[in-house]
């Protein structure tokens, strides 16, 4: 295949729409084909589908996740929820995209954050867009002291690892920049 050719299957030129910066892109393939999410650092998501490049999707979280055309109408679950407000202004949460497979579902949609959610506490924290699971843990590398971490998919009522999720996207103490 020419360069050019596999240059148009790759969305990295796309602009924001919205502020006009270069989204960040992670794409993931299964039986319904290929499928790029673009998340630009204004917040707006945007997907991008090779075999559809003309199809401009309404939900591009749900496109990227499910494919063009199998959009959920169900309601949104409860941790889509929590990772598309995160991207919102005031928190703009800075996840980094991992490439590791989900310990409960095994699919490739894990989103990881790092904050300080208090003063000499450092939370990574583990969210899979496709199951929910929720994975929080707690140290002090500084000190060489690690909790055990905490892992759970339960949103309502929320279990332990879900509630420090939350924390630690919407009210940390600090937060870390993320490596890029
Ligand atoms: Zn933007
Ligand atoms: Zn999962």
């Amino acid at each position: 295949m020419e360069r050019d050719e596999l240059d148009d299957d790759r969305p990295m030129s796309v602009r924001c729409a919205q502020c006009g910066e270069c989204p960040e892109w992670e794409s993931l393939s299964d039986g319904y084909g290929e499928r790029w999410l673009g998340v630009c650092r204004c917040g707006r998501m945007q997907a991008f589908l090779p075999d559809q490049p003309a199809v401009e999707s309404k939900d591009a979280l749900a496109a990227f996740l499910l494919g063009a055309g199998r959009e959920i109408s169900a309601p949104t679950p409860a941790w889509i929820r929590l990772f598309m407000r995160s991207l919102e202004q005031p928190w703009n949460t800075r996840w980094r995209y991992s490439p590791e497979p989900c310990g409960a579902c095994a699919e490739r949609v894990c989103f990881v954050l790092q904050v300080c959610p208090r003063p000499y506490w450092l939370a990574t924290c583990r969210l899979c867009l496709a199951c929910g699971r929720a994975t929080t843990a707690y140290s002090q590398p500084w000190q060489n002291l690690h909790e055990l971490a905490v892992s759970g998919s339960v949103w309502a009522p929320p279990c332990l690892a879900v509630q420090r999720l939350r924390n630690c996207v919407f009210r940390p103490f600090a937060r870390l920049e993320a490596p890029n």
